[in-house]
């Protein structure tokens, strides 16, 4: 069982940093795309789920909800700092291409005497496939 379990860990975690962002029904329909097989043994999304959630909790992906749509979580196998860009009529989610602004946490953090660590940004607008439509 624990072996079976690892290697559909493996499995979730390879789906993730393949896809861009997913959601866990994104990464639950790649899954059972690429592993056509007989259907008791076939990954569930009950064990995505579960699988996103101890990948979150062990620090090897990350989860993104916010600046995402509402209720809708996004998953992400980059782990250093970095800006997101949200596409407002398709929903999907990229990398920015811009740089970490490490120096806003400290102007941040000065202003209101706190020691920031980290913030995230999402920027948002329409992709261009959607501007094309
Ligand atoms: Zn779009
Ligand atoms: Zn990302």
């Amino acid at each position: 069982m624990e072996r079976r379990s690892t290697k559909q860990r493996g499995a979730v975690l390879k789906a993730v940093i393949r896809l861009n962002h997913p959601t866990a029904q994104e990464v639950y329909e790649y899954l059972r795309e690429k592993e056509p097989r007989a259907d008791e043994k076939r990954i569930s999304l009950a064990t995505v789920y579960r699988n996103l959630q101890i990948l979150t909790e062990d620090g090897k992906i990350s989860s993104l909800s916010a600046g995402t749509a509402e209720g809708v979580i996004r998953y992400d196998g980059r782990l250093d700092p970095h800006y997101h860009i949200r596409c407002e009529i398709c929903g999907s989610v990229m990398d920015a291409h811009i740089g970490y602004m490490e120096t806003l946490n400290k102007s941040a953090g000065d202003a209101r005497g706190f020691a920031v660590k980290n913030h995230v940004i999402t920027f948002s607008g329409v992709c261009r496939s959607c501007q094309a439509k």
